[in-house]
């Protein structure tokens, strides 16, 4: 519970609505939600009184000025756990996306452990704030590998050695705080949907290039699963019939050709002294027939991955999230040219391809965003 206020679905709804649009008037409020003026400026004199809403500056409509609401960053704050970095990263996120306080801990790999430590760095993160728990209504937990529908198991995971491991059952019974643990993609797509270019998108396509490849998909703005968890995890799609065998199991799937493992592994193999993305494009760029091909063949594998998910799903969006510090040199720009190419003509040219750099805080901004996404969906 907000402060004194028993949210309601039409005081979630208003609240998303502003999330995704942004600064907004009553009336435009009351008008795209259904609602009288009347009715919508009692729902929001309430939200406003739990500090949710905030009035943020007024604009001139037919000639009045008009207040413009927007979510209030100092009324409800979310806590995120990164455990894609190490040491893990936990912060303190506002309403509106932005981090307050941050404590770096350790990625203890027993889980219940783990729980513990998350609890005690939990009185240090509030205090160095000075944000007290009663406004903190939930807690977002971002690895690497599946999680469950319930967004409170985590089936397997490869980096961590965990598997069928209930994380937020024990981080909840040392925080008491509701709970929620998301893949890592998955968590970058919600905290873009949330607080990035995907703010008004109701259906797009995150790419994640790590040290694997991750993907996630909103579709008509819920996160698309599947049946098993698995939905549109592209890096084991089948790229190359006769390539090399997989960690998985298969032979030749994208993860194989253009993660970045792979793509490093095969650069030290061939004799290339690189241990970035931006190495390799360095050589490339000095004339390394080497690099060059071997960042035409990735570029054009993750290209190819992405065109089959704009003919799948036509997203409004693509993103391509990446740590690398430049991401305009030929391993980009063939990526590019390969999802042109590829999909339809009537496809090409209109699903915008963003590209955009996580930095570690990203994540921990990324798994409160998870949390975030609940709250406002009435799930806390
Ligand atoms: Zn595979």
């Amino acid at each position: 519970m907000v402060k004194t206020l028993l949210l309601t679905l039409t005081h979630y709804h208003i609240l998303r609505f502003i999330s995704a649009a942004g600064p907004t008037t009553r009336s435009e409020l009351a008008a795209r939600i259904g609602l009288s003026k009347a009715a919508m400026s009692g729902l929001t004199r309430e939200l406003l009184d739990a500090d949710l809403l905030c009035e943020t500056s007024t604009v001139q409509k037919q000639g009045r000025p008009s207040a413009l609401l927007d979510l209030c960053p100092h009324g409800a704050y979310f806590v995120g756990v990164s455990m894609v970095s190490d040491p893990a990263l936990m912060a303190l996120v506002d309403f509106r996306g932005a981090i307050v306080s941050r404590v770096k801990i350790e990625r203890n790999l027993d889980p219940e452990a783990l729980a513990g430590v998350v609890s005690d760095a939990l009185p240090i993160l509030l205090g160095k704030a000075g944000i007290p728990k009663s406004l903190v209504q939930g807690m977002g937990v971002t690895v690497s590998g599946l999680v469950d529908h319930e967004q409170a198991n985590i089936i397997k995971s490869t980096l961590l050695g965990w598997q069928d491991v209930p994380l937020a059952k024990y981080v909840h019974q040392q925080t008491q705080l509701p709970t929620f643990i998301e893949n890592d993609a998955k968590t970058l797509a919600v905290s873009e949907r949330l607080f990035g270019e995907a703010r008004d998108r109701h259906s797009f396509s995150l790419i994640w290039l790590g040290e694997g490849i991750g993907a996630a998909h909103f579709v008509h703005d819920r996160l698309h699963r599947g049946a098993h968890g698995g939905a549109g995890e592209i890096a084991h799609c089948t790229i190359d019939l006769d390539g090399l065998p997989c960690r998985c199991g298969k032979v030749g799937c994208l993860d194989t050709v253009a993660s970045m493992i792979a793509i490093l592994d095969m650069a030290r193999a061939e004799g290339l002294k690189a241990e970035t993305l931006n190495d390799i494009e360095v050589l490339a760029a000095s004339g390394s027939s080497v690099a060059i091909r071997l960042l035409h063949r990735a570029g054009s594998a993750l290209g190819l991955a992405i065109s089959q998910i704009i003919q799948i799903n036509d997203p409004q969006m693509i993103v391509v999230t990446h740590r690398e510090s430049r991401f305009d040199g030929l391993f980009a720009t063939v990526m590019h040219q390969t999802i042109e190419a590829n999909v339809l003509p009537r496809l090409a040219g209109v699903t915008p391809i963003k590209t955009r750099r996580v930095a570690d805080e990203d994540w921990a901004i990324g798994a409160a965003s998870v949390a975030t996404h609940s709250f406002l969906n009435g799930l806390i």
